[in-house]
């Protein structure tokens, strides 16, 4: 339970709200979970798009470095996969008992009495099942994902119709100022990446690089 009153946090602070990325920000980079992701995402470019097994670490590579993701790489050239099939398949399947619960960070947070928000690229069902993990299920206020940004992909009429929207891009960045309703002035953002700090930078938010 919160006692601190809005103005008392309000004067105590230059911020109103913090926003956190998820992945590699709220737990470690070396728990195994991006390595696990990455065969993950190499098994479904052979296994549902048909590329040879020898190809698919280096497609991965470059469809992340030209659109963002491999999943915004494969729309933009045509391929029509569903981003929840996608999700369940690359996400679905990680080892999440890897992600122990983390009581430190649990307290740490509960000091925080500002606005707490996830900004994630993963989506939901990924973002949920890591924070319950974590034991940080009930630490947010509001979880900003993959579905938030990306709510037209579901009307498209071809795969490329629409761009798949990701941190760093500025139209993502702009979604989620928008959805937040947070004033960036005022906003702290944490993420370990330095181009998604960038971005959050250049729209105004005050950042925190995670290393
Ligand atoms: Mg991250």
């Amino acid at each position: 339970m919160d006692f601190c009153s809005k103005s008392a946090r309000e004067s105590d602070s230059p911020f109103n709200c913090v926003i956190f990325d998820l992945d590699d920000t709220l737990y470690s980079s070396k728990l195994g979970i991006g390595e696990a992701l990455k065969k993950n995402i190499d098994d479904f470019l052979v296994e549902k798009c048909g590329f040879a097994e020898n190809k698919a670490s280096s497609l991965r590579v470059e469809l992340f470095k030209t659109y963002g993701s491999t999943l915004a790489g494969l729309r933009a050239l045509g391929y029509d996969i569903d981003a929840d099939d996608y999700h369940s398949f690359v996400h679905g399947r990680l080892p999440y008992e890897l992600i122990q619960p983390d009581s430190q960070l649990r307290n740490l947070l509960r000091t925080i009495t500002q606005r707490k928000l996830i900004f994630t690229n993963s989506d939901r069902n990924h973002a949920i099942r890591a924070l319950e993990r974590l034991g940080l299920g009930d630490c947010f206020d509001q979880i900003i994902c993959f579905e938030t940004m990306n709510t037209n992909l579901s009307k498209s009429t071809r795969p490329d119709e629409f761009p798949v929207l990701l941190k760093p891009s500025m139209d993502a960045m702009r979604i989620a100022i928008r959805v937040a309703a947070v004033d960036p002035h005022r906003t702290l953002f944490l993420d370990d990446n330095v181009c998604n700090v960038a971005a959050g930078k250049a729209l105004g938010l005050r950042t925190v690089l995670v290393i």
